[in-house]
């Protein structure tokens, strides 16, 4: 095992003035930074971050005492696999001395999305024009300059940029001063004010040819109002309006639930259209990608709208929670991660009650969480992590959705307000510096008065999480038993020796129950017993889906929540939402029955929420994907449940927007319409066809935003070239990001091996498709059960071409491994998969391939196990299905 890749501590850095001179033609940089270091124990080597920079000259100007002596470096080695850049001094340098390091370099404004890059984008005159951007998180600042490139390390920064006279430049901090470069009439050097002491992966500058929309926040709760500005590609600052108005009303709520005032002066966000992540939280110039930030009142969706909330909710929260106290090192990524996600959704379910966030909060946050925890390949919240490949590879749903989900729990237990007063301790405890979990336990304890880390430390530090099993169910007690869960279901009692604190939370049709003792019953050992809720018509556990485990209830039990569900008397979506998922994750593991799950999915036909129906498509989708190579009437049987339960829905809201409707109910008709046409309803192929003719010869109105990205998967799956050409004349002709993606994942529709093909290679063509987008495209071609195999093969060939093209973005690459394997369900399909990546060095996505190979195990095991209970009870259900296509609108 390899050892954790960390600078030594001889030397501290105190402040850098970084000053770069961006050449966007040549796409080079040439870069002075000055140090201004610590000497902590006599050494003659300096060593630091650098990565693919040339450094021309290193000088320590030092003073010690009285005494000032120049070092000049007589030996500069860069170490490529460490990532280091070495100083050697002729003579030691004595401890105690302070100075300024002073180093000459040289780099690439890179294509990598990494470090200091280059984006492009169309210029009003219809040419190419190119920006420059950074992104360090994790570890990329050294790609730009030479730095103590680890998050524990803090220091202040000031930035001066000579740049192009006509660009606009940006960075954490406003601008000081801008001034003419003498003798280059063209340039211009803009300074900026010095940052507080921060991380290294915080810092960012852009240049480039920006339009912007500017508001200020009120300045209630930060004492001064803050500027906002939303920066986009030129001709688009007015689809930055909504971001904005999020924006200045997020800074206020967080000043006021964090205690403190936001830091900075102003708070910028950008769109850039060349992004590796979602969006980067630089402290006070937080980069987006364009799907994140943007978005258009007369063209995008619903869902985009959610998106952007969600995501600039998240990023402002990082100002206090990541930025102002960072994690110590990044094993604790999931501080930072888990945290902006649970109070990135606080923040949009106060700007937005109406969205009912913790609905789909549950469906989306912890639910993934859940999925990929329960396998063996998952690892623990807090985990080692030794240099920057292993580093990456956590970016997942353990840091962010797990993470998120052990932090709900917790606030549901303590309360919330003892919880975010708790918050508040730790953040003011650890301000300008750095902490750990164990600092975060410790506040949240001293507020509550309870040793939280007793019953939390389970939760971060043991991989997986645990099912209950209800038994012995009467009229005074149940009793309950945790075991690990995981979705293959076969736990060795190696693998079921944890335990964890599990809140019961008991749920009974009056809402919560009454009985206080039981809101706080908590599961603590193997197994336990508990006072049924009397009177109540049902009970069950994990109210809202607050805790991260899952329940498995004796078949009696499950057909009264069932029956609950179809009287009405579940009043709570989460809940409705939680025994379905319970049921189906059981269901996968062989600990329940997969007919049972179809049996409760039709039990859902009288439901009207948007979270409910989502969840019932993902599970109807995930058994209709299982059996895409199994019998053709028994897939067109699956199809005919989905058109039965759809056609309804579709039926009852149309295809137009109602002014009176809610956000639920606009997200309910792009999903049913999309769910029942891709299953081959008739008359909803036919409306598809009809309004996307009219929509295209530009009537505009004929397909509203909501339902375009449906109307176009629908026309592309049920047509043919000519369909195909028109999607994506629509992809490449579109300027609102969010209907761009959405045609192109429509692309991957098509069932003709020959358009899909040419939709593959186009994936590698950058002119066609941005490198960041290409994993969107693969997504979509994995919902495409058609295309998996094509998909595999193409991903076996092109590997090494992707593999150097993301050679620095592993999230990426592992994201699109995934795709490529994720819906088989043989184990000859696992043993293929494993063979090919054992034959290549695969360490950027180990944990990509390892976890798409116990997937597909997984899904082999549970086909097994499904196939002749589905098979029969499809046989059965047949007679009252409506025929495969026929149902009328
Ligand atoms: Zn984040």
């Amino acid at each position: 095992m390899s050892s954790r890749q960390i600078l030594p501590t001889n030397v501290r850095p105190r402040h850098y003035a970084l000053a770069l001179t961006p050449d966007l033609d040549t796409f080079t940089f040439s870069g002075q930074v000055t140090i201004d270091i610590g000497v902590l124990e006599q050494t003659s080597t300096f060593v630091l971050n650098a990565l693919e920079l040339d450094v021309h000259s290193a000088k320590f100007y030092s003073t010690t005492g009285k005494t000032e002596q120049t070092y000049i470096a007589s030996n500069v080695d860069l170490d490529t696999a460490k990532q280091t850049l070495t100083l050697t001094f002729p003579v030691p340098v004595p401890a105690g001395a302070t100075g300024q390091l002073v180093i000459a370099f040289t780099g690439t404004i890179n294509d990598q999305m990494c470090g200091f890059y280059r984006s492009s984008y169309t210029g009003s005159d219809g040419t190419k024009r190119y920006m420059g951007a950074t992104q360090f998180a994790a570890t990329d600042a050294r790609r730009a300059f030479p730095c103590w490139d680890e998050p524990a390390i803090k220091a202040t920064f000031d930035v001066a940029l000579n740049v192009p006279r006509h660009m606009t430049t940006l960075s954490n901090m406003n601008v000081v001063s801008e001034s003419e470069v003498k003798g280059e009439s063209a340039r211009k050097l803009v300074t900026f004010a010095t940052t507080p002491a921060m991380s290294t992966y915080l810092l960012a500058f852009v240049v480039g040819e920006l339009d912007y929309v500017e508001a200020s926040s009120s300045g209630a709760k930060n004492g001064t109002p803050i500027l906002c500005r939303v920066y986009t590609p030129p001709g688009q600052s007015e689809e930055g309006e909504f971001a904005l108005d999020i924006a200045t009303r997020t800074l206020e709520y967080f000043a006021g639930i964090f205690g403190q005032p936001y830091p900075l002066p102003k708070m910028d966000l950008i769109a850039l259209p060349d992004f590796s992540m979602g969006a980067m939280e630089n402290w006070g110039l937080v980069t987006f990608r364009t799907t994140a930030l943007l978005w258009d009142k007369t063209s995008s969706s619903v869902n985009a709208k959610l998106r952007v909330a969600g995501v600039v909710a998240h990023e402002l929260a990082h100002q206090w929670f990541g930025n102002l106290v960072t994690m110590a090192w990044w094993s604790d990524l999931w501080l930072n991660e888990g945290f902006a996600t649970w109070v990135g959704w606080l923040a949009v379910d106060h700007l937005f009650p109406e969205w009912t966030i913790w609905n789909q909060f549950v469906a989306d946050t912890v639910y993934s969480g859940l999925a990929l925890d329960a396998l063996r390949s998952s690892h623990p919240i807090e985990v080692r992590v030794d240099d920057a490949t292993e580093i990456m590879q956590i970016f997942d749903a353990i840091s962010y959705s797990k993470g998120g989900s052990v932090l709900r729990m917790l606030s549901d237990y303590l309360g919330i307000d003892v919880f975010l007063a708790g918050i508040r301790r730790y953040l003011k405890r650890h301000s300008y510096a750095n902490a750990s979990t164990d600092d975060l336990w410790h506040a949240l304890s001293e507020e509550s008065g309870l040793d939280v880390s007793t019953f939390m430390a389970a939760w971060t530090r043991q991989i997986g999480y645990p099912v209950l099993t209800v038994t012995s169910v009467d009229k005074a007690a149940f009793t309950v038993r945790q075991n690990r869960f995981l979705s293959s279901g076969d736990v060795s009692d190696a693998e079921d020796a944890n335990l964890w604190w599990v809140p019961l939370a008991l749920a009974t049709e009056s809402g919560q129950a009454a009985n206080t003792a039981d809101q706080t019953a908590a599961l603590t050992a193997r197994q336990g017993q508990f006072a049924t809720p009397p009177h109540a018509v049902f009970f069950k556990l994990n109210h809202r889906q607050s805790g991260v485990y899952r329940v498995q209830y004796p078949k009696e039990h499950l057909d009264r929540l069932a029956q609950a569900i179809r009287a009405g008397q579940m009043v709570e979506v989460a809940d409705r939402i939680s025994v379905l998922s319970d049921a189906a994750a059981l269901a996968v593991s062989g600990a329940g029955s997969t007919a049972n799950v179809l049996s409760l999915l039709t039990s859902f036909e009288n439901e009207t929420e948007y979270l409910v129906w989502s969840e019932v498509n993902d599970h109807l989708t995930s058994i209709a994907s299982l059996w895409f190579e199994q019998p053709e009437a028994e897939r067109a049987a699956l199809d005919a449940i989905a058109i039965r339960l759809f056609a309804t829905q579709v039926q009852r809201l149309g295809w137009d927007p109602r002014e009176d409707e809610g956000f639920l109910a606009a997200q309910l008709r792009t999903l049913a319409i999309q769910c029942a046409g891709m299953s081959g309803h008739k008359s909803v192929i036919e409306e598809a066809r009809a309004r996307f003719t009219k929509f295209i010869t530009g009537n505009q109105a004929a397909l509203h935003p909501d339902v375009r990205s449906p109307a176009f998967r629908i026309v592309v799956k049920y047509g043919g070239a000519e369909e195909f050409d028109a999607v994506l004349k629509q992809y490449r002709e579109t300027k609102t990001a969010d209907q761009k993606i959405a045609a192109l994942s429509a692309l991957a529709q098509t069932q003709d091996a020959a358009l899909l093909d040419r939709l593959l290679n186009l994936s590698l063509s950058e002119e066609d498709v941005r490198p960041q987008d290409t994993i969107h495209l693969y997504r979509a071609v994995a919902d495409n059960t058609m295309a998996c195999r094509i998909l595999w093969r193409f991903m076996q060939e092109k590997y090494d071409q992707l593999a150097g093209r993301y050679k620095a973005m592993p999230p990426m690459l592992g994201a699109a491994v995934k795709c490529a394997c994720v819906r088989f369900s043989t184990r000859k399909d696992a043993d293929e998969i494993e063979a090919f990546f054992a034959a290549r060095d695969h360490r950027l996505v180990e944990r990509a391939v390892q976890q798409s190979v116990e997937r597909v195990r997984s899904n082999a095991a549970w086909l097994e196990r499904a196939k002749d209970e589905v098979s029969a009870w499809l046989r059965e259900h047949a007679a009252s299905a409506p025929t495969s296509t026929g149902a009328a609108v």
